[in-house]
């Protein structure tokens, strides 16, 4: 894999491949030939998004061999809302807590995305509210 960019680009793409496919998952497989990656690559980044307890590995028998499906743990209704969260790619995710010196209630990152979350809603909302 290249550089840090490159990698959280392909964390958040598994991430929304696997939101895609719901409740019946996706291979794992089927996964890294979509989005042309190494089974190696691939499982780092499937650990990675499963530690940060956004998906599940679930074990399954499939032609024969034992592989894995991805399934999301949350799926949000609209998947468009956190697929730019900071969270799904940041690298101090794992040191994140509310107790500890790096923590959501004071993250940067967090607040300056949840803003222009709620700007682009309330834009949605007049742009609603006009059509009526
Ligand atoms: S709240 Fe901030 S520090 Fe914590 S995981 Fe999200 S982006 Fe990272």
């Amino acid at each position: 894999m290249g550089g840090r960019e490159e990698k959280e680009d392909l964390i958040s793409k598994v991430y929304k491949l696997v939101l895609e496919h719901g409740d019946k998952g996706i291979l794992q497989s089927e996964l890294w030939k979509r989005l042309n990656l190494t089974s190696r690559d691939g499982s780092r980044i499937a650990t990675r998004l499963e530690k940060r307890k956004l998906i599940k590995r679930e074990r399954v028998l499939e032609g024969g061999r034992w592989t894995y499906k991805l399934i999301p743990l949350v799926i949000p209704i609209d998947t468009s809302s956190i697929e730019n969260s900071p969270c799904i790619t940041c690298p101090n995710e794992g040191k994140c807590d509310v107790e500890s010196p790096i923590s959501p209630l004071t993250c940067i990152y967090l607040e300056n995305w949840l803003l222009e979350e709620y700007e682009r809603e309330g834009k949605k909302d007049e742009a609603r509210s006009s059509e009526t």
